[in-house]
């Protein structure tokens, strides 16, 4: 097999990559790895260039530049990934690497073999530190794909070694980048397709967890931290279907602060923001299993109540209520809250339930604040 012709075509698929990633950038990828990735990508397409063009550069220079290059793209594929799952990395270890893989390349002068046996010891290394990595601890929206790309560098950490070791043992015979026959052609074909896969693998994990974070960011407040009124509409129709299916009933509750208005005029929005970070805190201080606080909107809050009957959802919106009512000194504070409380009957829909229970909300305002009423 023409291993030049091989070298050309990773050539042309690592540069395009890097083109794309370079032209693609956002500021999103500041967090990500992936500006390390696509370093990591430009400074392997530049190694294998070299590769590729050894016998027409002198050969020391064609040696010293393509191994630099190509311990600096490992030792960025290495950092982009733990920059990804937010680890540390130790930077004097991987320079260190960097400057040995080039040493050896220098003093190796035209003696490849010998350059590539380090570097399969050197790289191998690493790519089961990756593999190790990657295969630990994944997040539910990416275990599929890390522990795929986990299982390639697992394989690309096995078979560097072993092609150093059976280089090592036919040292006699070296030509340029020679292998035992049989050797030759899987390996050189497994690490275009680890290429292929890694790179996809690691743009893919990307996308994947910025759409997971999307999803998250999009059913939560971000005042409170606690679930929107989107994410309020989606648990109320899972709660109906449940209901529906026969399981036990469940109850809803509308929470309003008592004049609020009153802390934002006197204190500023500055202060009521404030004091409704710290009502959101006092609301969901001891939650039950099974219950859920969500800020509806405004001022306004709402409480799901799962497998509760109408006795048991009273006597929780009570307790709610004497845990949410500060003292009266708390002047910067909303200090009480009005509860308006129903439960599930069947039929129900999410506006019917969400209705009743701002009926009874309005009522408990009206007779007074500072208290539960149930419709
Ligand atoms: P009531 O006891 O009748 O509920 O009186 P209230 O003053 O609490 O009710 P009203 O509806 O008159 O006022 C609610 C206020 O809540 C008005 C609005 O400016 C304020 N508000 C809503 N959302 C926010 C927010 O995110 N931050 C701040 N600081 N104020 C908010
Ligand atoms: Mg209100
Ligand atoms: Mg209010």
């Amino acid at each position: 097999m023409d291993l030049r012709t091989l070298f050309l075509a990773q050539t042309c698929a690592l540069l395009s990559i890097a083109a794309i990633l370079w032209v693609a950038r956002g500021p999103a990828d500041r967090h990500n790895g992936l500006r390390t990735w696509t370093l990591g990508v430009s400074a392997q397409g530049i190694a294998y260039m070299l590769l590729a063009a050894a016998g027409q550069l002198p050969p020391l220079l064609s040696a010293v530049l393509a191994n630099a290059a190509g311990g600096l793209s490992v030792a960025l594929f290495f950092v982009a990934l733990r920059q990804f799952l937010g680890r540390p990395w130790h930077l004097p270890g991987l320079a260190l690497m960097v400057g040995l893989v080039t040493l050896v390349a220098a003093l190796s002068g035209s003696h490849y073999v010998a350059s590539t046996i380090f570097n399969g010891f050197a790289y191998g290394l690493l790519q089961l530190l990756n593999a190790r990595l990657l295969w630990r601890q994944p997040a539910p929206a990416l275990q599929r794909i890390q522990r795929l790309v986990a299982l390639f560098y697992l394989l690309m950490g096995l078979l560097l070694p072993l092609r150093a070791l059976a280089m090592w043992l036919n040292a006699g015979s070296a030509r340029y980048l020679d292998l035992p026959p049989g050797w030759q052609l899987p390996v050189y074909l497994f690490s275009f397709v680890f290429i292929i896969v890694t790179n996809l693998g690691f743009l893919h994990l990307c996308k994947a967890r910025a759409e997971a974070e999307a999803r998250a960011q999009a059913l939560t407040d971000e005042l409170t931290g606690l679930p929107n009124r989107r994410a309020l509409d989606q648990a109320l129709h899972e709660a109906l279907e449940r209901a529906a299916r026969g399981s036990r009933a469940f109850a809803v509750m509308m929470v309003d602060v008592d004049h609020f208005k009153a802390i934002n005029d006197r204190f500023g929005h500055h202060a009521g923001d404030h004091a409704l970070q710290d009502f959101a805190r006092r609301l969901s201080l001891d939650g039950r299993p099974g219950e859920r606080v969500f800020r509806y909107g405004g001022e306004e809050f709402s409480l799901l109540l799962a497998d509760t009957e109408a006795p048991q959802a009273r006597q929780r919106a009570e307790q709610l209520r004497a845990q949410v009512a500060l003292p009266p000194p708390e002047l910067t504070r909303a200090r009480s809250a009005s509860f308006g409380l129903t439960h599930w009957r069947p039929g129900d829909s999410a506006d019917a339930l969400l209705g009743r229970a701002d009926i009874a909300l309005y009522r408990a305002k009206t007779l007074g604040r500072n208290r539960v009423e149930t419709e």
